[in-house]
């Protein structure tokens, strides 16, 4: 495996590794604060989430991967687990109907999404949601609950039959979360948003180093790969040391590329000498909307909870989507208080006396729309001139579906105020940037026939047959539910599957 494998600073490690062997009760509140580190909410959330107080998912991307144009939020990571040190860990299978334009059945990913959840643990429940969304795992746990969740899930409850009549199907979330070590579970700590001192949040780097652990594989860190050349019998892999500059090539009878969807394109398109050559990026339209729900719930800073997502909700509502629209309800973090500081300026002081009753009763939102909706961006490969490095240039595409879809959404969510017992803060609804979600691929969609800038269904780009692409750039269509879980199972189906030559 060539990787560019940035990880995090050894004393950021040193400290993550004292705060594991302790339990919260022990930890000093300086070794929390250096965790919560340069992690700031503004007005429309956090602008980069960190890990353990680091920026290490996204550093150097910006030298070695340049691209010009704005209003694109997606970026690159060269970290060695990739954006899995930071990722929200939401875990839902594609829904089977909404894959109508895949050339892979969805029946063949079902062995895969088997296996890639039994090596990232799945904290779940088996509630209704299992009727759309299969669980695809008998070894699953629960996440600890928060009372703000509990009392909502409560109340959806009370009206299930009506809710679901009208779209609605919920349940709680589904997390990557292994459970701690001797069976001791999640400790409640509420640092999910900084990194978990446990590593319970699935992280790739945790697959990384047992792979490591075994004789057949080899692991080459600070590698940058720039681009392959197949030849009569395998492929020839042109790379560049991170460290000294010098040029690298490693050869192979296959490559398997997953450097995320912006790096793959560049990697492929700069393979192919296809620069100025326009391919286009799909996205799921991320988007922030806080709910006030009518009660609150004491206490909300003080209780032990997760911080990642704790409630999912599927609208399947053809009035509001073609497809379904997924919304993950995170309920207290310590980021929020912050944010109102951010919104109401110096206004916030006069606020202060009522933040607590408000924070009680205070939601947010986070949902995804179908690729269909959402904004694209087009993508090419800038030749390299006078010196400067090959570009990739972004330029957003907006799609006039966007707004007046999100729009629907909130008012789906107002019309239903009485059953959810809370209110969407409509003015208060965030589109983010194209990709800023980064739940973004479909730059070389597979393809029964592939054409030029299309792959086959093992993610073979059109007049290749040993360079197999297994990230999101593969997906014909984005779902609205989570991205990482598919994209984990169609490439363990890639490579698991007889190719032929
Ligand atoms: C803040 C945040 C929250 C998220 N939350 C969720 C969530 O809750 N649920 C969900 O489904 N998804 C979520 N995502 C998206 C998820 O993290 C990505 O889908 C996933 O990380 C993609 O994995 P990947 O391996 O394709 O690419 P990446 O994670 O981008 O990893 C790229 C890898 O390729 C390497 N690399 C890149 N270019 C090169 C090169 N030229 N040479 C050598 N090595 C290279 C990097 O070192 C890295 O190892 C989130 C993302 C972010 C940033």
């Amino acid at each position: 495996m060539l990787d560019a494998g940035i990880e995090l600073e050894p004393e950021r490690r040193q400290l993550v590794a004292q705060l594991a062997a302790q339990d919260p009760p022990q930890w000093s509140p300086t070794a929390i604060a250096r965790v919560k580190e340069y992690m700031n909410a503004g007005k429309s959330g956090i602008r980069l989430k960190y890990a353990y107080g680091s920026d290490f998912p996204y550093r150097e991307a910006d030298r070695y991967l340049p691209r010009e144009g704005t209003g694109v939020g997606l970026v690159p990571s060269l970290a060695r687990g990739g954006f899995s040190n930071v990722w929200g860990a939401a875990v839902l299978p594609y829904v089977e109907d909404e894959m109508a334009d895949w050339p892979v059945p969805y029946d063949s990913l079902t062995p895969h999404y088997e296996a890639v959840l039994a090596v990232m643990g799945l904290a779940a429940t088996k509630d209704d949601l299992a009727e759309r969304f299969p669980l695809f795992s008998t070894d699953y746990h629960p996440a600890p609950t928060s009372r703000q969740a509990e009392s909502l899930l409560r109340d959806l409850n009370a009206h299930r039959d009506t809710l679901r009549s009208r779209g609605f199907l919920f349940g709680y979330s589904r997390l990557a979360l292994r459970p701690r070590n001797e069976g001791r579970g999640c400790a409640a700590c509420g640092l999910c948003m900084y990194g978990c001192p446990y590593g319970l949040i699935y992280s790739t780097g945790a697959t990384l180093a047992a792979l490591q652990r075994d004789p057949m594989f080899r692991y080459e860190g600070g590698v940058l790969v720039e681009r392959f050349v197949e030849t009569a019998d395998g492929v020839e892999i042109r790379a560049r040391s991170m460290v000294t500059g010098e040029p690298l090539v490693r050869t192979g009878s296959r490559v398997y590329l997953a450097a995320g969807v912006l790096s793959s394109t560049k990697l492929v398109l700069a393979s192919l000498e296809a620069y100025d050559q326009p391919v286009t990026l799909m996205d799921s339209q991320y988007f922030l909307l806080p709910l006030l729900r009518y009660r609150g719930e004491r206490g909300v800073s003080r209780e032990s909870l997760h911080t990642l997502s704790q409630v999912f909700i599927e609208l399947f509502d053809r009035e509001v989507s073609e497809h379904s629209v997924h919304l993950q309800v995170y309920t207290y973090n310590d980021l929020y208080p912050e944010a109102f500081q951010a919104v109401l300026g110096p206004a916030f002081p006069a606020f202060r006396p009522a933040l607590n009753s408000f924070l009680a009763r205070f939601l947010v939102i986070q949902g995804y729309l179908h690729s269909d909706l959402s904004t694209h961006v087009s993508i090419r490969l800038r030749p390299p001139r006078d010196g400067a490095p090959a570009t990739l240039a972004l330029t957003v595409e907006k799609n006039p579906a966007t707004r007046p879809a999100l729009r629907r959404v909130a008012r789906k969510l107002l019309r239903n105020r009485s059953l959810l017992r809370a209110v969407p803060l409509s003015p208060m609804l965030r589109p983010g940037d194209a990709g800023r979600g980064f739940h973004a691929g479909g730059t070389l969609p597979m393809r029964a026939r592939p054409g030029p800038f299309q792959t086959d269904v093992w993610g073979r780009p059109h007049g290749l047959r040993r360079v197999h692409v297994v990230d999101s750039s593969v997906f014909p269509s984005i779902n609205a539910s989570t991205i990482t879980l598919t994209v984990m199972a169609n490439a363990h189906r890639i490579a698991a599957e007889e190719v032929p030559a």
